[in-house]
């Protein structure tokens, strides 16, 4: 069997000519006789690797001078104690809980300090975004945390939260680069690689630089203080070399695209296509609030679960792969990230429309 259309989560689907290009040089990268795996993160093939990765990311994301871009290792989840230490100077943060990994990080959260879930969909299995315009922001609040892509139900935060003028630090590890955004608006953002990006292994954190500091709780291990990491420019210790270098070539290759503005364009075009089918299937639907819908993670449902397993095992056998939904919510998930061809979706439509007509 060929390739397959891997609707994956994460870790999810990578751009075709940038799995090729690195295995041409998988052997020997750029000259040097020895794969990226086996050279000294010192050395200065590498310097090269991970100083055009991050340019490459400001470059296309726009992100202004003032604001740190560190590669990590330990995912998103690791972050989710990272955030705490190295904000929580009063101890008081806010959490606004949409889903599974917002509720993770809200957890962890409160073993550092007084986190307050200010607002929660949970009350409707988290298929909404909440009012975030007027929410009771605590007066001495860090921060205001948000998933800003819930990756388990399939929304997203298409307004962010009025803050009331706190620092805003959301998780956007499964809508990182999707679209165009305004750093400016985030005291932080961070997100693994694995969904949007690249493969396991690296956490991207953007953290504006009065807020990479030494006064973080007394807890903080030396590896989660961001300004260890700031301070040697992510090489404290050996970083996610590999991972860097593919993400890397990624950020290439969406600037080959044509940017986040034209990446926009393209996962609009592609969840519409799939979007605009649920909402005319008889055997088919979508679990989610229309206005509050991703572009990245398309949960569905027939309100059968034998049919749904009996979907995702035929979808498997014609090279559909991976739509099986998360095993909390069960029924299917297509996760159609920035490496997702539309003719994968067309393909998957397509499947969706005959399997209707056989089994309706
Ligand atoms: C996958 C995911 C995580 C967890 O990522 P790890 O790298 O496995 O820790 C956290 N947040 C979101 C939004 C995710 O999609």
């Amino acid at each position: 069997m060929g390739r397959v259309y891997n609707f994956s989560a994460g870790p999810a689907v990578l751009p075709e000519e940038v799995l090729q290009e690195a295995a041409a040089e998988m052997l020997d990268y750029a000259g040097t006789g020895m794969s990226v795996m086996e050279m000294s993160h010192r050395s200065a093939a590498f310097a090269d690797i991970i100083e055009s990765a991050e340019a490459d990311l400001r470059e296309l994301v726009g992100i202004p001078d003032n604001y740190r871009v560190l590669f990590l290792q330990g995912g998103a989840s690791q972050q989710f104690a990272a955030v705490p230490m190295n904000l929580m100077k009063n101890r008081v943060a806010d959490y606004i809980v949409t889903g599974s990994w917002a509720k993770k990080a809200f957890k962890e959260a409160k073993i550092y300090g007084d986190a307050r879930a200010i607002a929660s969909s949970e009350d409707e299995t988290f298929s909404y975004i909440p009012d975030c315009s007027d929410l009771p922001v605590s007066e001495d609040a860090d921060y205001v945390y948000i998933c800003e892509n819930n990756t388990i139900y399939g929304t997203k935060f298409h307004t962010l939260p009025n803050t009331k003028g706190k620092d805003l630090v959301a998780d956007v590890s499964s809508c990182f680069l999707s679209e165009p955004v305004d750093i400016t608006k985030y005291g932080v953002m961070y997100g693994g690689a694995q969904k949007n990006i690249g493969p396991a292994g690296v956490v991207i954190s953007i953290v504006r630089d009065d807020l990479v500091r030494d006064d973080v709780l007394e807890c903080t291990p030396t590896m989660l203080k961001w300004k260890t990491q700031a301070d040697a420019n992510s090489l404290y210790n050996t970083p996610p070399a590999y991972g860097i270098y593919i993400c890397g070539k990624v950020f290439k290759w969406l600037k080959a695209q044509g940017g986040l503005d034209a990446m926009k364009e393209r996962n609009v075009e592609k969840a519409a296509l799939l979007y605009d089918y649920l909402d005319e299937s008889a055997l088919f639907r979508g679990t989610v609030r229309k206005e509050d819908r991703s572009l990245m993670n398309v949960p569905f449902v027939t309100g059968n679960a034998d049919l749904d397993a009996e979907f995702v095992a035929e979808a498997k056998k014609v090279g559909l792969e991976n739509l099986k939904g998360h095993r909390s919510v069960g029924g299917m998930r297509a996760s159609i990230y920035n490496a997702m061809p539309k003719a994968g979706v067309e393909a998957l439509v397509a499947f969706m429309k005959e399997f209707e007509r056989t089994h309706a």
